[in-house]
């Protein structure tokens, strides 16, 4: 047994999520991502003298809607603090955050994982606002501020240190992003950095009832990395402990290159913030009307439809997490499932052609060409026996993907697509079956019963799929056995 084999990760996460809302915090300027650097500013965001925030309605909404989602309490006197620090993209001095009495305390995750679901405590959610941008690299002898991030409203969600491996961190966040995408408060991008987290790291010998102490990984927007990080550090600490050294309260740099990290400073105290309550915003006053009025707004969220597609749809869980992975792709299938009700036939459609193609295509399902009658009109005509459903799929679908509006039926008619289980057309289609084949009409008849399938084959070919299979057996056996 490795020693590595004798501890365990203990991680919690300070996840920062960038609210899409229009405006920024606490001014008018755009809160896009993007855009020409220095563009989305103002006298506020620049931090000139005089100035003073004002409060965004939106992100309190967004942070009432994630507090609920996520079973938080919400905290409906909430105000906001001063956190001071000097940084050359932060022209302030200070970042206006929530520290005392932030908008939403406690709550939990329940997260799956392959075998069974982890349930993740949440400390609190908290407002607060981002900082610029530093750029090091784009010139060859000065860092460069782009200040259009400055001020752009986050939510921060702090986990209890809940997790015991990368695998459970990696599926918070992919789950959180999902959820945030639901809620409609984030794109939830991380290439992009609306969402990234810190990963606090320490390990403990299995068994053990106290934590280690912890390093902190800033601002990791890859879940790959995170990985990696959180996988470098285990083994450093590990062997660090067991060469008798001690693990240092440290913040850390995660450095990609190498896959190592590397100490970027020690450890700030609370104390180092001088954070003091924000003079220039009041407390925010949340009444039980507001909170109400947003809960009955609440969208559905994955949880509740897989649930909803498991037990009330009987899919099975792997269409149900294909189905639910993207919210407008779950609300297509329940508005879908109402004109249609083989459920698994629709779930295997749009999960074998519809999303399929629209990556292919790289468009929304908003841009998809078939409506919902349509592709409930296609399917009808498989389970009526009208068209077989290789044949539909392989060759009316095609069609109507170029032709979407046309009716289904009328577009089968016109490619001659329709089975028939006319018996003058098919007994023809039987006899010369038989006749072209004396050898095989022998074995059956000496009991090689298995040769039922070479002619129905044959069949099926000769009337290019238009064979109605059921009739089409039956007036086999009936020749094949008179
Ligand atoms: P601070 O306010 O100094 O950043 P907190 O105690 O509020 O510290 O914790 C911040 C984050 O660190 C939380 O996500 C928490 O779960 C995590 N954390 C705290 N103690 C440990 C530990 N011993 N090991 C790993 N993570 C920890
Ligand atoms: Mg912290």
């Amino acid at each position: 047994m490795s020693i590595y084999d004798q501890y365990e990760a203990v991680v919690g996460l300070e996840v920062h999520i960038q609210l899409s809302t229009k405006s920024k915090a606490f001014c008018g300027d755009a809160a896009a991502f993007g855009g020409d650097q220095n563009t989305h500013i103002s006298a506020i965001s620049l931090g000139l003298p005089g100035t003073l925030p004002r409060l965004n309605k939106s992100q309190v909404e967004y942070a009432v809607r994630l507090g609920l989602a996520l079973n938080s309490k919400i905290n409906q006197r909430n105000f906001f603090d001063r956190k001071n620090y000097f940084y050359t993209d932060l022209p302030k001095g200070y970042q206006i955050t929530q520290d005392n009495e932030p908008i939403c305390l406690g709550g939990n995750f329940d997260i799956e994982m392959k075998n069974g679901s982890r349930n993740i405590r949440i400390h609190h959610i908290h407002m607060e606002e981002d900082a610029g941008k530093s750029i090091h690299d784009q010139h060859p002898k000065y860092s460069q501020i782009d200040l259009n991030r400055a001020g752009v409203p986050l939510l921060e969600v702090v986990t209890e240190p809940d997790f015991r491996s990368a695998e459970e961190v990696d599926n918070f966040m992919t789950q959180m992003r999902q959820l945030v995408r639901y809620l409609g408060i984030s794109d939830g991008n991380m290439e992009q950095g609306s969402m990234r987290c810190d990963c606090n790291i320490s390990v403990r010998k299995k068994g053990a009832t106290t934590y280690g102490q912890r390093c902190e990984v800033k601002n990791m927007n890859s879940m790959r990395f995170a990985r990696k990080a959180i996988e470098f550090e285990f083994k450093r600490q590990i062997d660090l402990i067991e060469s008798g050294g001690k693990v240092l309260q440290q913040t850390l740099n995660f450095d990609a290159a190498t896959g190592t990290t590397s100490p970027l400073r020690d450890k700030e105290d609370a104390h180092d913030y001088r954070y003091f309550p924000e003079p220039d915003l009041p407390p925010v006053v949340l009444a039980d009307d507001y909170i109400d009025a947003i809960k009955t707004a609440m969208p559905p969220l994955p949880a509740q439809l897989k649930k909803q597609f498991q037990k009330e749809l009987g899919l099975n869980e792997y269409d149900t997490n294909l189905l639910t992975e993207d919210k407008s792709v779950a609300l297509f299938f329940l508005d879908f499932v109402k004109e249609y009700s083989n459920y698994k036939s629709a779930a295997n459609l749009v999960i074998n052609k519809i999303l399929p193609f629209l990556n292919e295509k790289n468009i929304a399902l908003s841009q998809f060409p078939i409506g919902i009658k349509n592709l409930s009109a296609f399917l009808k005509l498989i389970d009526d026996g009208q068209v077989s459903s290789s044949i539909a799929y392989q060759r009316l679908f095609p069609e109507l993907l170029e032709k979407p509006n046309s009716a289904p039926l009328e577009l089968a008619q016109s490619l001659n697509l329709i089975q028939s289980s006319d018996i003058g057309f098919l007994e023809d289609l039987v006899q010369k079956t038989i006749e072209n084949n004396p050898d095989k009409v022998k074995a059956y008849q000496n009991g090689k019963k298995g040769l039922i399938g070479f002619f129905m084959g044959e069949v099926m070919k000769q009337s290019k799929g238009k064979a109605e299979p059921k009739a089409t057996n039956a007036l086999l056996r009936k020749y094949l056995e008179s």
